[in-house]
């Protein structure tokens, strides 16, 4: 890439251009120190059932503390990860830290962890994921491993290759972000998916808004006539929650239920097992 960059023919960039790519450059040279560091950690998210609002799991969401920068948003350095391969590396801390988290929990509640379509590509996911499991000795139905439309757009037979060998070890795989991607409902026609999330871009526009009504009533049929738990994703107000309690819509997430915090924070919600409090 350095080549490219030095090579005459590739010059076309704006300057300002020049300092946003080198900018990017340097992100990703720290971001290869911040996970040995301990920079990366994960917030946690609560998901709960739409009907009793009672919670039902936490999505595992990561989070760079930068020194130098604070907080750094995912959408800013999941890409720049993704980009130079680091995501492998990151992808495999978050699961191993969400996993060994929540085995610590008294109540069994489910984790979520996303996975990068690279960390498809590289490696062997299956295998890490079995690792994981028999490390830290949690339930394989309590892992849930949330996924776009991007892992399948690749290389489609190996991707269902290897979510299939996931599977068989017991783990639920989810179809986020549903109904932005191109080719959404041929992917739920050819795997069979545990549960499905609404795009928070579907929520976010409801407020009266006949289309995004219309859609997100049709994807929660679609769960319904599949027999897939529908998750909502990005649900900020009461009306949103009683337009989706009204629609049967099986889970929701999002602020009104709570932000992505540390797991401290739900102390009272997870509980913790007798074994983890004296180590603790
Ligand atoms: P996602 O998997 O769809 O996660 C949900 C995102 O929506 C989170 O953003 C969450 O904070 C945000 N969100 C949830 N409820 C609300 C709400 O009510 N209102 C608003 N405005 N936002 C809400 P976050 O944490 O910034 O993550 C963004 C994306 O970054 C994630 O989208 C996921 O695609 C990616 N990401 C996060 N953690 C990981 C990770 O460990 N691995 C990989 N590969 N990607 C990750
Ligand atoms: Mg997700
Ligand atoms: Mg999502
Ligand atoms: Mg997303």
């Amino acid at each position: 890439r350095a080549k490219q960059d030095g090579r005459g023919a590739y010059r076309f960039f704006e300057p300002e251009m020049d300092l946003r790519l080198r900018e990017r450059r340097a992100m990703q040279a720290e971001m290869r120190d911040a996970l040995p560091r301990g920079e990366f950690c994960l917030h946690y998210q609560p998901q709960a059932e739409t009907a009793t609002g009672v919670v039902s799991g936490f999505e595992a969401l990561l989070r760079w503390e930068s020194p130098k920068r604070g907080s750094v948003q995912p959408s800013e350095f999941v890409p720049l990860a993704e980009e130079n391969g680091l995501i492998v590396e990151l992808g495999e801390f978050v699961l191993r830290t969400a996993c060994a988290e929540a085995v610590t929990w008294a109540n069994p509640l489910t984790v979520a962890v996303n996975l990068s379509p690279v960390q498809f590509e590289h490696g062997d996911l299956p295998a890490l994921v079995r690792q994981v499991l028999a490390e830290t000795g949690l339930d394989p139905k309590r892992l849930e491993l949330e996924i776009t439309e991007g892992v399948l757009i690749h290389d489609f037979a190996r991707a269902l290759k290897v979510l299939e060998e996931i599977k068989a070890l017991g783990v639920c795989i989810a179809m986020d972000d549903f109904g932005t991607g191109y080719s959404s409902l041929a992917y739920l026609q050819a795997f069979p998916f545990d549960r499905i999330k609404i795009d928070r871009s579907f929520v976010a526009s409801l407020d009266g808004n006949r289309q995004s009504e219309a859609i997100i009533r049709a994807i929660v049929g679609l769960g319904r006539g599949l027999n897939v738990p529908i998750t909502a994703e990005g649900v900020e107000t009461e009306e949103q929650h009683a337009f989706l309690a009204a629609l049967d819509c099986t889970d929701i997430q999002g602020f009104l239920i709570g932000k992505p915090e540390p797991i401290g924070n739900f102390r009272a919600l997870v509980g913790l097992k007798k074994a983890a409090q004296k180590v603790a």
